[in-house]
């Protein structure tokens, strides 16, 4: 890559009175703008030919990872396979080109497809009724919570303000119950990563609306007390709430709904496909249990995400029922294959089988000083994304790895091998893990000034620049 095309910003490539594009006669006849709304100086934008503009994007673009550049084992967050063939449906004229305020009778086609996505959704999951309307995890997990506290308050059952959450929990777990207005209160889990059911007992009164949970959960275990645990909420009055975000190790062998809980959501952008790099786009349906669909939001500027109900209804359409059943199974194989490879060098803190996804805590050998956040980026010289870091909280040098069914076994082979190799540098050469990234367009950002302080114009950054940051 070259290092040097960050440098070369398009501002300082600017000439006086270049063009890139000029504009057709007018001959559409005249129009004043007010003169309230006319600026009163030229904006500053860049004066550059087209093959300029072109190049310039483009090389940025090609300073991108994302899943169609390499390997991309993000635990939890699943940067998933994303067959091109969603693409096309996706992006198919009759869909793409609706317009959300468009009369009712001339969107058949897709109410038919939000229709047909949300009942083969209740096949899956063993639910009854779904909404796709919520936009994110985060949505469905505020939108589920609503849901439980509509039905409570509709029984005239108002002191239940508590939920229950694992300390293994996906952070958007505890945030939003606390945004619904519910006090939190945390379920620790046993040495063996699963939740110490002894502890719950203890938690469990009249004043908890529920207890959310992941199965298997973000250290990839699946919680085999399920049906215990169900009953011991139930016999509260409490509801069971399923972060169904990573469905697809669950997909077509077990259900949510079967294990006895009454509200989940499904992030379609992680357990169906869809890109979601940045941020975005997502899509987060919440199902519920019969008895609990009339608390289901029916008010929603207009239909969710409906492109990436597009893609999921195409993917699941692809899978068909019988493949549907490879993508846990496979998911499995290859975390285990990975996991078992790797055992050696990196500390697995949980030992057994795991299900689509594991944890391990940092290199085996603390005495080399090399960190997972060194591993993490000494991995991108060689052209892999990094495995989550630092989550979940119950270890200090969380590595969370989630290959996902779809990767072959040479594309496994090829990470497991550099994987081998970052250990054998972090004994032989540490300094030189230390200061990776080496190959990169930019070495290691400050994550917090970033989030703190981001820069987003070009002003700004001249201004930074002068201040020495
Ligand atoms: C990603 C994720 C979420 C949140 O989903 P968003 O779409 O990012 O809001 C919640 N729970 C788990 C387990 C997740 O992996």
């Amino acid at each position: 890559m070259n290092n040097k095309l960050y440098g070369d910003l398009i501002f300082e490539r600017s000439h006086t009175g270049r063009k890139g594009y000029s504009l057709p006669k007018n001959r559409m006849g005249h129009y004043e703008v007010p003169s309230s709304w006319r600026r009163t100086t030229a904006p500053q934008l860049p004066e550059c030919d087209e093959m300029t503009v072109v190049r310039h994007y483009t090389n940025h673009s090609e300073n991108n990872f994302g899943v169609n550049n390499g390997f991309y084992p993000l635990g939890s967050c699943t940067m998933k396979y994303n067959p091109c063939i969603n693409e096309e449906i996706a992006t198919l004229p009759q869909f793409a080109q609706l317009h959300p305020l468009q009369p009712s009778s001339t969107t058949r086609g897709a109410q038919a497809v939000c229709h047909l996505l949300e009942q083969a959704l209740c096949t899956l999951t063993g639910l009854h009724a779904f909404t796709l309307k919520p936009f994110a995890g985060a949505h469905g997990e505020l939108t589920g919570l609503m849901v439980i506290r509509a039905y409570h308050e509709q029984r005239g059952d108002t002191k239940r303000i508590k939920v229950i959450v694992p300390d293994s929990a996906h952070g958007t777990n505890p945030a939003s119950a606390a945004v619904c207005g519910l006090e939190v209160v945390e379920v620790k889990s046993m040495d063996d990563g699963t939740i110490d059911t002894e502890h719950l007992k203890t938690l469990l009164d009249d004043s908890v609306a529920a207890m959310m949970m992941t199965n298997p959960n973000t250290l990839g275990l699946f919680e085999k007390r399920i049906p215990e645990i169900a009953a011991m909420v139930h016999d509260c009055g409490a509801l069971l709430y399923y972060d169904g975000a990573n469905l697809n190790p669950l997909l077509g062998v077990c259900r949510p709904g079967d294990m006895g809980f009454d509200v989940m959501h499904i992030n379609l952008h992680k357990t169906f496909s869809t890109p979601h790099g940045g941020g975005g786009p997502g899509a987060g349906p919440v199902g519920v249990r019969k008895g609990l669909e009339n608390f289901l939001p029916c008010v929603s500027p207009y239909h969710g995400n409906f492109a990436v109900a597009m893609r999921a209804y195409a993917y699941i359409l692809s899978l068909g029922r019988d493949n549907v059943k490879m993508v846990g199974p496979l998911a499995t194989l290859n975390a285990n294959y990975i996991k078992e490879c790797l055992k050696d060098e990196f500390l697995l803190p949980i030992d057994g089988l795991c299900k689509h996804e594991f944890v391990f805590d940092g290199l085996r050998d603390k005495s080399t000083g090399i960190t997972t956040m060194d591993v993490a980026k000494r991995l991108l010289d060689y052209g892999y994304h990094a495995p989550t870091i630092y989550f979940p909280l119950l270890f200090h040098e969380s590595l969370m790895i989630e290959p996902t069914e779809n990767e072959s076994k040479e594309t496994i082979d090829g990470f497991i091998e550099v994987m081998k190799r970052i250990a054998q540098e972090s004994r032989e050469t540490p300094e030189m893990v230390k200061s990776a990234p080496h190959n990169t367009p930019i070495g290691r950002v400050d994550d917090v000034l970033a989030a703190k302080h981001p820069v987003t114009t070009y002003q700004q950054m001249k201004g930074e620049a002068d201040d020495n940051h």
